[in-house]
């Protein structure tokens, strides 16, 4: 038997089934609850149940102190409704809200994506999990203290699984790492999740995302989520790479757009290989762009990849219209300036 859950002060609803956590109906049905855990110990979710029943399936988490029962608060990673309820608790709308954490993680595969991109699939330890908005990115903390910022490339609904996309650097630290001696079951360090580049869903403009070569990975992120949630607006993709083999999930960008109509999908490449018979666009992805709107400012525009890039995009694209506020970017900067201090 399903109940009906209403939230204050947002005033969403949601459906929450016998047996799942409220917490859970409501990632389910694309609600940002805040958590940390998911298991009823760092009490990140705590939510007040203003009208209402819940129980708890597998016992009241000791967590929960009689005096926040006492005051009506719940801990609804492991509340179970067990009547229709209204609760008040925060939605999560920006970076703000979700709480850094350092956590380990396990190297679960290693997967040649292109040439020079290797997809990792990292799995967080039982008891934990990460909240973040899809678009935003982790460091992986090395053993001698510094860090790699790498942007998680799946949304966060499986939010035990993080997809890493890594391009190899000639010479770089990390990225050499990975390609030449990362094994699966390797253990790695992550600080995250950081960075305020995600989807605005309060902003209804049409959104135009533009991507260069694994700049690919946050956006994915970021329509995987905006698909998930049903995102009723206009999207379009941009992705630029240098020569057809970098189009490493071409297919998957291809059946976004077949399947969804808000959305279409433009690759663009750079320097296409003689013998890679493409007959698609040409040129610089941002420049391809400039040639198929005359005015960007109905739109918000996301765009991610090497900083020459999103400098140049950020320039034209201000010159074209688009309202600055309107322009977000992850500019994947060298590891220099992501710092160097650990916690
Ligand atoms: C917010 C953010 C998100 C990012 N997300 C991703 C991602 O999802 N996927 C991804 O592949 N990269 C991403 N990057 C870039 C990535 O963090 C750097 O490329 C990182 O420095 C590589 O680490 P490394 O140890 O292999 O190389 P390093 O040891 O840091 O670099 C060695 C030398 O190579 C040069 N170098 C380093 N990085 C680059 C580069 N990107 N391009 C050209 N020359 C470089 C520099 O001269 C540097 O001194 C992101 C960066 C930022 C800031």
């Amino acid at each position: 038997m399903s109940h009906l859950i209403h939230i204050e002060p947002s005033g969403h609803q949601l459906h929450a089934e016998a047996d799942e956590s409220v917490l859970d109906a409501a990632l389910r049905q694309g609600l940002a609850l805040p958590y940390g855990c998911r298991n009823g110990a760092c009490r990140s979710c705590k939510g007040r149940v203003l009208e209402g029943e819940v129980h708890y399936p597998g016992g009241v988490p000791k967590s929960l102190t009689s005096l926040d029962a006492a005051q009506g608060f719940a801990l609804l990673c492991t509340a179970h409704a067990a009547s229709n309820l209204r609760i008040e608790v925060e939605e999560i709308d920006s970076e703000h809200d979700i709480v850094v954490r350092n956590l380990p993680c396990r190297v679960m595969q290693k997967r040649e994506l292109a040439h020079d991109v290797i997809g990792l699939e990292l799995m967080l330890p039982a008891s934990e999990r990460l909240q973040y908005l899809p678009g935003q990115y982790v460091d992986v903390l090395l053993r001698d203290g510094r860090r790699r910022a790498f942007s998680v490339a799946n949304a966060a609904r499986d939010d035990d699984r993080l997809e890493l996309q890594i391009r190899r650097v000639p010479g770089g630290t990390f990225s050499e790492y990975v390609f030449h001696h990362l094994k699966e079951r390797a253990l790695l360090r992550l600080r995250g999740p950081l960075g305020s580049f995600y989807l605005r869903k309060q902003d209804h403009r049409p959104v135009i995302l533009m991507a260069g070569g694994t700049g690919f990975a946050p956006i994915k992120a970021i329509v995987e989520g905006a698909l998930a949630d049903g995102f009723p607006g206009k999207m379009h993709l941009y992705w630029g790479v240098r020569g057809r083999r970098d189009l490493y999930m071409h297919d998957l960008a291809s059946a976004w757009a077949a399947e969804h109509d808000g959305l279409e999908y433009t690759p663009v490449l750079s320097e296409p290989l003689p013998n890679e018979k493409w007959s698609g666009r040409r040129g610089f992805v941002h420049e391809a762009l400039l040639e198929d709107f005359a005015d960007l400012s109905p739109f918000s525009v996301y765009l991610s990849g090497p900083p020459i890039m999103v400098a140049a995009g950020r320039e034209s694209f201000i010159a074209r219209g688009l309202d600055a506020a309107r322009f977000h970017s992850d500019s994947f900067d060298y590891a220099y300036e992501t710092g160097h201090d650990v916690a």
